[in-house]
């Protein structure tokens, strides 16, 4: 049984401590059983950094018009699909999230305001997005059980190095337009902030081996759970030099990937 103090000592074990800034992509599952759940591991990731830290968990809803079954993003009600541990969090009554309809992130800590501000008039994950901020600012990525095929900061690299498919949506079909509802009630269309459509992430594991390399990734165990911690600005350099090199090493192998294809048709290659 993984209790409290366990995750604590896990993440001091990372080098994480008060002040520290995370943004945090996690599985419950993956720690076995934890003594009170999603919220022990949350009063865990809160005790680690203090209020004088930042946790920030990606809380993506998606609610493109053309998606099937989406929903307007509703920032009070609707519901993210990035796991058990997020989905507790935002609904925390001192955590807040981010008005965005794709991409909203939710954040606790004195800076959560400031880290989250403005978030629907800049890229999803864009320059001056909230993972961004947390990067600048001296945040680390933390992995709790899960890897690199998940790690949204990733797609902020796509945008600095300039690949020719960030504009590339996920899925065609979903259309151009996000769909929001405001405070009043209304529904809102929101077109995406210059174009950038954060497209497929299982090619993203191909970084893992470069990290590794330049000892940019720390590795704890807590129970079951394989922790990770990588610094994201240090792990944006890595991955923006590869991207230059080869704008198409971060995507997939998968020959139908409607995303990974259309992206390497864009892409010239050498010589050519
Ligand atoms: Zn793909």
């Amino acid at each position: 049984m993984v209790t409290r103090a366990m995750i604590v000592e896990g993440l001091h074990g990372l080098g994480i401590g008060p002040g520290s800034i995370m943004v945090v992509h996690s599985s419950l599952r993956s720690f076995g059983r934890v003594d009170g759940g999603a919220e022990t591991v949350i009063a865990a990731l809160k005790e680690a950094v203090t209020r004088s830290g930042l946790v920030v968990m990606p809380t993506h809803t998606l609610c493109m018009i053309g998606r099937p079954g989406a929903e307007p993003f509703d920032v009070h009600r609707s519901v993210a699909y990035t796991g058990q541990i997020p989905n507790v969090f935002w609904q925390q009554a001192d955590v807040l999230r981010s008005l965005h309809p794709t991409h909203s992130d939710a954040a606790w800590g004195d800076r959560a305001a400031a880290l989250l501000a403005d978030h629907l008039h800049r890229g999803p994950v864009g320059v001056d997005s909230p993972l961004h901020r947390a990067a600048q600012w001296g945040g680390v990525v933390l992995q709790l059980g899960v890897g690199h095929g998940s790690n949204t900061t990733l797609h902020l690299a796509e945008v600095l190095a300039e690949v020719p498919y960030v504009q590339v949506p996920y899925r065609k079909e979903w259309g151009d337009v996000a769909l929001m509802r405001t405070e009043d009630g209304r529904v809102e269309q929101v077109p995406m902030v210059n174009g950038e459509r954060p497209g497929c992430s299982s090619g993203f594991v191909a970084i893992e081996p470069l990290l590794r390399d330049r000892g940019l990734q720390r590795e704890t165990m807590i129970g079951s759970c394989r922790a990770r911690a990588i610094p994201a600005l240090a792990m944006l350099e890595v991955a923006v030099e590869l991207l230059r090199r080869n704008p198409a090493a971060l995507l997939c192998d998968n020959p139908e990937c409607p995303h990974c294809t259309v992206a390497r048709g864009l892409i010239r290659q050498p010589g050519r």
